[in-house]
């Protein structure tokens, strides 16, 4: 029998990718269904690839467009627009399988219909654990739901840790590239421009989590995406800036040894490890050259470079409601600056602000989540007007 897959973000980087590994594997693998935003022409192309049972769209604008498409080609592919339609579809009892790779809290809500439709889960989307980590995981451990880590960094510790052995961890450590601005003076932050903060140097990625890797918020929300996977505490996890990006992150033991896991920059890598998980199926990217390797460094994070990060460390110790604010704040910062509506050393000062102006609160059901996502989006927007 194969695993039906349903991949949604299929034409953003983790969807085109997880459809290459896929390709692959056309005997273990069939893809139920795709879903996308807006990339009409994309879709279209994957689905005359991989002929998907269903075929969702989120921008129902295009539905009758695709329509005539799938019919010129003969597909039987069934055509549906909304968000409980996608639930539905999610939920399906045929559905082995869901890889969530559509980026921002956009991804939240079909991550958590998943969960609890009790399927396995390729989780390449930050949100459902930053947002709601606590009540995520809860709900995977009641409706037996497998998380595996897509992201690079935890998807490395899954492959380091030894299933005997998880007690004696000492410690974690995530790398992080340091981004485009490794080496920039600091007097010109200020000039900063949208290209190149998009400029990553060592991985090909959307826009969002590019300008999050050139803050460093996206580590600060990979230590809070860490904490709930794998129940470490914020102080257990370190994050090491390895500018040649081949360390994907690190196990410390208490026994003094510190397991690595070294690839290729290749998101084939990480997505074929869950696919294949708990065995391993090729991915199709070979291994690194280690003789032509320029060497390794590791250095600290530099506060005066990644104010992002530091905050991002405190809201990771603190807790409670604080990651949902610094999220919320941090995606409508980060569209502004992509709109070129704010400059890229005041994307700190905006979510700084938010986080500030919020009184810290527990939360109790997602519906809190929400709610405090709304006011905080809310709140940004006003803070943003300061900056305009
Ligand atoms: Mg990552």
């Amino acid at each position: 029998m194969k695993e039906n897959l349903v991949i949604l973000g299929s034409t953003g980087s983790i969807g085109t990718n997880t459809l290459e590994v896929v390709s692959k594997h056309t005997d273990k693998y069939k893809v139920f269904a795709l879903s996308a935003h807006s990339s009409v022409d994309l879709l279209l192309s994957q689905c005359q690839e991989f002929e998907p049972n269903f075929v969702h769209i989120s921008d129902s604008i295009h539905l009758k467009r695709i329509k005539t498409s799938l019919e010129k080609l003969n597909l039987s592919t069934q055509i549906i627009s909304g968000s409980s339609e996608l639930n539905e579809l999610v939920a399906n009892e045929k559905v082995d399988t869901v890889v969530c790779g559509i980026s921002g809290s956009a991804g939240l809500e079909s991550s958590l219909q998943a969960v609890k439709s009790g399927k396995k889960i390729l989780l390449a989307n930050k949100e459902p654990l930053v947002m709601c980590g606590s009540l995520f995981m809860e709900m995977a451990a009641k409706y037996k739901s497998k998380i595996l880590p897509v992201d690079s960094e935890h998807n490395a510790l899954h492959q380091c840790f030894s299933k005997n052995e998880n007690k004696l961890i000492s410690k974690i450590i995530l790398t992080a590239s340091g981004g485009p601005f490794l080496n920039t003076p600091l007097k010109e932050f200020k000039n900063i421009t949208l290209p190149e903060a998009l400029k990553h140097p060592t991985w090909v990625m959307g826009p969002k989590i590019s300008i999050d890797s050139a803050t460093m918020m996206n580590k600060g929300l990979e230590i809070i995406e860490a904490m709930h996977l794998f129940s470490f505490k914020a102080k257990q996890i370190e994050v090491m800036i390895h500018p040649q990006s081949v360390v994907h992150s690190m196990v410390c033991y208490g026994d003094g040894s510190i397991i690595a896991q070294l690839s290729q920059n290749d998101m084939k890598i990480p997505i074929s490890y869950c696919l294949g998980w708990p065995k391993r199926i090729n991915s199709g990217v070979g291994s690194l050259n280690l003789i032509n390797q320029p060497p390794l460094n590791f250095l600290e994070v530099s506060k005066d470079r990644y104010p992002c990060f530091f905050l991002a460390k405190n809201v990771a110790e603190e807790g409670d409601s604080l990651p949902i604010v610094m999220n919320a704040a941090n995606e409508i910062a980060v569209e502004a600056f992509l709109n070129g509506k704010v400059k890229f050393k005041n994307i700190h000062s905006v979510i700084e602000d938010v986080i500030t102006s919020h009184n810290k609160q527990k939360i109790r059901s997602i519906e809190d989540v929400f709610e405090i996502d709304k006011i905080s989006r809310n709140d940004a927007m006003d803070q943003l007007k300061r900056y305009n």
